[in-house]
């Protein structure tokens, strides 16, 4: 069977520590071992932390030589893919071109992970907010989605549940359906300028609540029936042990959904492989 992970982290992303054994070189070990096809390594890039100095400037160079070394260890078996996960290109359109061309990507990741001057969605103390402030926080958060999803030079956009997943964790329940309109406008637009969305399978991962989250699998139903095709799977793996994780399980529930083929992306063209589960 054809298995890809389309979305995976390193060393070199902000929220890796520098000791953990995740570098291009281990994480890329660790894809082999488990006999995946496609592995792309997508590290952070939040235009706002490197151009108000909050990071020091990513190495590019450096880290392209890192993924050409592994892409020519594994020639032949699994290809090694080049990616950035951008994150919140809108805040800085200026830096589009220079983003899109500072390496020879084969996919370029969109992503919304906070706003400006608060919280990350990830560290939110859901649990402790009204209903309404959660309700007016995931508007925002679409709002900023809705922006990214109009942003050129973006090949898939990623986890459109994300507060979502953070809200779950900590035990909140939340529904997507009061948002399927405006959801289905934007899925619909992903569609129309021919890019892709990534099924997040970090959605299955860390559930220390109980509380199952099935968001990402109803934005894919309305992805699928807003003509949706290009689907790319992402374990957006941090530690070599989540690369990968739930493949299996996430190309049943994607067949399930109705989808017949994922994608893979070479030099920002989609490729694409039957699902056999
Ligand atoms: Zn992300
Ligand atoms: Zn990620």
């Amino acid at each position: 069977m054809f298995r890809s992970d389309s979305h995976t982290h390193t060393t070199y992303s902000s929220d890796v520590p520098k000791d953990r054994p995740a570098s291009v070189a281990q994480m890329c070990a660790a894809a082999a071992e488990l006999g995946l096809s496609y592995y792309a390594v997508t590290d952070h890039y939040d235009i706002e932390h490197f151009k108000t100095g909050i990071l020091p400037p990513f190495p590019f160079q450096k880290w392209y030589q890192d993924v050409l070394a592994e892409r020519e260890r594994y020639a032949g078996k699994m290809y090694v893919a080049a990616g950035l996960e951008y994150g919140e290109p809108y805040l800085l359109p200026e830096y589009y071109d220079e983003t899109i061309h500072a390496a020879p990507f084969d996919l370029m990741l969109g992503s919304v992970h906070y706003i400006p001057g608060k919280t990350g969605y990830l560290s939110y103390p859901y649990q402790d907010m009204t209903e309404e402030a959660r309700i007016a926080l995931f508007e925002e958060y679409l709002d900023a989605w809705d922006e990214l999803v109009h942003t050129p030079g973006i090949d898939v956009f990623t986890h459109p549940t994300y507060p979502l997943r953070y809200c779950l964790r900590k035990g909140i329940p939340f529904q997507v359906s009061c948002w399927e309109e405006r959801m289905r406008i934007m899925l619909r637009h992903i569609v129309e300028i021919g890019c892709g969305l990534e099924f997040n399978a970090a959605t299955y991962r860390v559930q220390n609540t109980g509380i199952p989250d099935h968001t990402m699998e109803t934005v894919l139903r309305w992805y699928k029936e807003v003509g949706g095709e290009i689907l790319t799977f992402a374990s957006d793996a941090h530690f070599s042990k989540d690369i990968a994780a739930h493949h299996d399980f996430a190309m049943r529930v994607i067949r399930e959904i109705g989808f017949r083929y994922i994608a893979v992306y070479h030099n920002h063209k989609p490729e694409f492989h039957k699902i056999e589960c």
